[in-house]
């Protein structure tokens, strides 16, 4: 796994939600692209594999809750990672979903689907290797490059 830079310095790390720690560094992810405002990371329990997950770096609880600009913001961060996830894996297209029933901290769930059940939350998760991970992490960013 993959430890990014320090980021959010401002809050304790006690208060941070897990999703900070990981932007922090502090726990590490399956980090896919990151920038001033937005981090991506690969869900530890995926749907399907390729389970994206893009993240502000504020910790707000609720999506409707973001700023304007970042509600925008994060929707074009997540495109090319989108479209290199249609590369990459075997989907009609890529779902997006917000839930946020876990974690609160705004979230975007992007999902190769070929079926609505794809994005089904009720359904088993999938239990992916180390190396798994770091495939899909890897092809994805490649697919990004392209
Ligand atoms: P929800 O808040 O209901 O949208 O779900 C939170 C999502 O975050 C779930 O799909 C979890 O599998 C995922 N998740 C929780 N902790 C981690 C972590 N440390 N690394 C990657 N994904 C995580």
């Amino acid at each position: 796994m993959q430890k990014s830079e320090p980021g959010l310095s401002r809050i304790t790390n006690a208060a941070m939600t897990i999703f900070s720690k990981i932007i922090q560094g502090s726990i590490p992810s399956y980090k896919i692209l990151e920038d001033e405002r937005f981090y991506a990371f690969l869900d530890i329990n995926p749907l399907v594999k390729g389970h994206v997950l893009v993240i502000p770096k504020t910790e707000t609880d609720k999506f409707f809750d973001l700023e304007d600009d970042y509600l925008s913001g994060m929707l074009v961060f997540s495109k090319p990672i989108a479209r290199a996830m249609e590369k990459v894996f075997d989907c009609n297209r890529v779902g997006l979903s917000v839930v946020g029933l876990e974690v609160p901290h705004a979230h975007l769930h992007l999902i190769p689907i070929n079926s609505a059940d794809d994005l089904n939350f009720n359904r088993r998760k999938l239990k992916l290797s180390t190396e798994e991970f770091e495939k899909i992490r890897d092809r994805i960013i490649a697919a990004m490059e392209k």
